[in-house]
């Protein structure tokens, strides 16, 4: 570990494993995204804070994997600030959606999602900075979205969730520059998890045509490249960002949709 802290990097670690003696703390990590990151830090040889609501499903992964569980509510600060704050990549992923219209938007139902989705990542962060800073070394990485770059009708929580986030990631890198620390944001069109699992079939019931259709005519409209993308492809790009080749990438927003922004 030695070389960790001298270098500020993981020279001296076998190919493959290159965050061995590296913590990494993954905020809704029991479940899509969240988990296909845990497993794929692991497999780089960090130690994962599998942070998630989903107490069971956050033990199943942390067991999996030998990480650690850590059963929080996000929106519960009380409850962020007591989670580990020696984590030397942070991966704030964890999110939910609602979907009406502005006028119908229940208003405690977007301050959920502004809690959980902006205010969660930025007591995370703050908390951590110090143990970064001085190390000398450190990543974050927000799973943003494409709609942290672009708008949906009737996502407006999530909408602005996303856009703060693309914010305050941006201000991260200002600040962590000077001390080797890089924030960047992943921009994923619709990724194969459960959180869309659900939103095609709510939309199959709602527009009363069948799940491939909703996928077809409705998600995939605006992407060139007419698939979902997988959890996996996400959590390879967040690792990426974590590797010895991308110190040099920050206040980025990395789109992973298919060519959706290209338009
Ligand atoms: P998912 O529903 O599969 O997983 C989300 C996880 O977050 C769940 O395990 C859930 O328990 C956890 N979580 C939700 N609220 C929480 C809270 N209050 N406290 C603690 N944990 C909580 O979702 P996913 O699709 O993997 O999404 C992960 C992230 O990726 C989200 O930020 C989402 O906005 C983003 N994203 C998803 C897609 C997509 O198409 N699935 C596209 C772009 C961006």
């Amino acid at each position: 570990m030695e070389n960790i802290e001298s270098t500020g990097g993981p020279a001296a670690t076998p190919a493959g494993r290159f965050l061995a003696g590296r913590k990494v703390l993954v905020t809704g990590a029991a479940s899509g995204i969240g988990r296909a990151c845990a497993t794929a830090f692991a497999e780089a040889g960090a130690h994962v804070y599998v942070v998630d609501l989903a107490e069971e499903a956050a033990k199943a992964v942390a067991e999996e994997i030998g990480g650690t569980a850590h059963v929080v509510d996000l929106s519960d600060a009380e409850a962020v600030d007591a989670l580990p704050d020696d984590a030397d990549v942070v991966v704030n992923n964890a999110g939910l959606q609602y979907v009406a219209p502005i006028q119908d938007f229940p208003v405690e139902r977007f301050v959920l999602i502004q809690r959980v989705m902006v205010e969660a990542p930025f007591r995370i962060v703050r908390r951590t900075l110090p143990h970064m800073y001085e190390r000398g070394w450190g990543r974050i990485v927000n799973i943003s979205s494409v709609h942290g770059l672009r708008a949906s009708a009737f996502k407006s929580a999530y909408v602005t969730a996303k856009h703060a986030l693309e914010g305050f990631s941006k201000v991260a890198a200002l600040e962590g520059a000077p001390h080797g620390v890089t924030s960047n944001c992943i921009n994923p069109g619709y990724v194969r998890t459960p959180l869309v699992e659900n939103q095609i079939a709510g939309q199959a019931a709602a527009h009363g045509i069948s799940a491939d259709e909703v996928v077809e005519r409705i998600m995939l409209d605006r992407t060139a490249i007419k698939r979902l993308i997988e959890p996996e492809e996400v959590a390879r790009a967040a690792l990426f960002l974590c590797g010895p080749h991308t110190g040099f990438i920050t206040g980025a927003s990395l789109p992973l949709d298919g060519g959706w922004t290209a338009r």
